[in-house]
């Protein structure tokens, strides 16, 4: 059995009677990445000597009979747009080409905290602009299930790295669906925790008031272990919340006996794929075998969420990029006959189509003219989509449907027609306007490909996320299967 086939959970128990070392994990997972990262196109930075020097610093405690911490011994691979002190974070874009971040993310100070290994930083669309993770400056990432078909995104690193076993976790963030999305497309676990559960400093802002910071992992138990691990109050983003962490792995049980869950007839409608419905039909089935009460709910306003996302996180991005101005950060132009020039030329040439186009259309609908008319009407529907899921969770613990209309799709196949594209996060993107956590996870097969089931709850109910999502994968053996790469 090679280290790398571990989970989480079973690699901390391992190290812990001392039956692996923690550099032999680390040997292990470095071998793997050097085998297949040249196909999948995971990482953008290994960071193979800081990992190793941590983990024979962690082997030496143990030897020591030191107590050890939540994480020791982790790897954990973080998306490149989480700060990680004195490592690259380019947000694969040019713009940031060579700029190392000074500090750590808050998670990032947890994780080291907690004795987990940074294992090096990973591929992803564009600052986190896309569901395809075509848009990345650097290259594309492949689909460990069939390399010629996308991993999804814009965290498709993330997905790719822990569905190929280049890490046990990775961190992704997730916007309107993009750890949810490509965890969905790769096979693997996707959390998005409530919008306020774990902060955001030091992860770069695409749409302030939607971002979250997710994990990826093979089963349930680990994300609800990386989850204890880096939610919370942190003073440094004022919108994570002084509400206490249940101990997730409490919720880790099969019975779902007294649980209700609501499914949305609007998520069932034209254009979901006959077979990946099928497959989240008999998903929804063994929820019901465990125990579940599982009724039809509505949520109307479903169709205009989309539009609402693609407005308020344009606008959002379109001012949150503005400090990269070819001045501040990595990238500058070489042709430039003043001031103006630089900043106009460098964005010209830092920035890929996708990210000009979201600040092109962002800037329009906060221009004086139109703001009233898109931005201001955009953020009465988000308050509208809010009542209603509001309104559903006063009878149901849990929103159940597909995270995905389609299964993996090929590369290149999408990448001209914009709306097809943002059509892939039309199940996700309501979420995360209402602000609520979700989780995606494994739930059948379709051609080969991976189908998700995207489990929503209610405001900092994490816990039932787990209870739900653990109490299928303890029926079912769909997280342990694995790709053939
Ligand atoms: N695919 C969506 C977009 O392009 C979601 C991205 C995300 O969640 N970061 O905006």
């Amino acid at each position: 059995m090679e280290i790398y086939n571990l989970t989480a959970h079973e690699l901390k128990d391992k190290i812990k009677t001392k039956e692996v070392k923690v550099e032999e994990v680390v040997h292990s997972y470095l071998n793997r990445i050097e085998k297949v990262d040249f196909t999948l196109g995971a990482y953008l930075y290994v960071a193979g000597e800081e990992a190793l020097n941590k983990a024979k610093e962690l082997d030496n405690k143990i030897a020591s009979g030191e107590e050890l911490k939540s994480l020791a011994g982790i790897p954990v691979a973080i998306k490149d747009n989480i700060s990680v002190k004195g490592m690259q974070n380019t947000c694969a874009s040019k713009i940031l080409e060579g700029y190392k971040a000074p500090y750590d993310a808050h998670v990032i100070e947890k994780i080291k905290r907690q004795d987990g290994i940074i294992l090096g930083k990973l591929n992803m669309d564009e600052f986190a602009m896309g569901s395809s993770n075509e848009n990345s400056a650097y290259k594309p990432v492949r689909n460990p299930w069939n390399t010629d078909m996308v991993p999804g995104g814009s965290s498709g690193g993330s997905a790719a790295c822990v569905s190929g076993f280049e890490a046990p976790l990775a961190l992704g963030t997730d916007t309107g669906g993009s750890v949810r999305q490509p965890a969905a497309l790769c096979g693997v676990v996707g959390l998005k925790p409530t919008y306020g559960r774990i902060s955001r400093y030091g992860a770069v802002a695409f749409g302030s008031t939607l971002d979250q910071v997710g994990i990826l992992s093979r089963d349930v138990e680990d994300s609800a272990l990386l989850a204890q691990n880096i939610s919370g109050l942190d003073k440094r983003d004022f919108t994570t919340a002084p509400i206490e962490i249940v101990d997730y792995t409490k919720a880790l049980s099969k019975d779902l006996k007294g649980k209700k869950i609501g499914i949305p007839k609007e998520f069932f409608a034209e254009g979901l794929n006959a077979e990946v419905r099928k497959t989240v039909e008999d998903a929804i089935k063994v929820l019901k075998e465990n125990g579940a009460d599982v009724k039809e709910c509505s949520l109307p306003l479903t169709d205009y969420a989309l539009a609402a996302y693609y407005i308020i996180s344009s606008a959002e991005a379109s001012s949150n990029l503005a400090r990269f101005d070819g001045i501040r950060y990595g990238y500058r132009t070489e042709n430039s006959k003043n001031a103006v020039d630089i900043y106009f030329k460098s964005r010209d040439e830092g920035f890929g189509s996708e990210v000009k186009r979201r600040i092109m259309l962002g800037t329009y609908v906060l221009s004086a003219g139109y703001y009233d008319a898109y931005y201001k009407k955009a953020l009465k529907v988000r308050n509208l989509i809010k009542q209603d899921y509001e309104r559903v969770f006063k009878e149901f613990d849990a929103i159940v449907c597909p995270t995905s209309p389609t299964p993996a799709f090929k590369i290149g196949e999408k990448s001209n027609n914009v709306m097809e594209m943002y059509l892939s996060d039309v199940y996700t993107v309501p979420v995360s306007v209402a602000g609520l956590p979700a989780i995606s996870i494994p739930c059948g097969m379709v051609n080969g490909l991976p189908v998700g089931l995207q489990i929503i709850s209610n405001y900092y109910r994490e816990d039932i996320l787990f209870n739900l999502a653990y109490s299928f994968e303890q029926s079912t053996s769909w997280h342990t299967m694995k790709p053939s790469i």
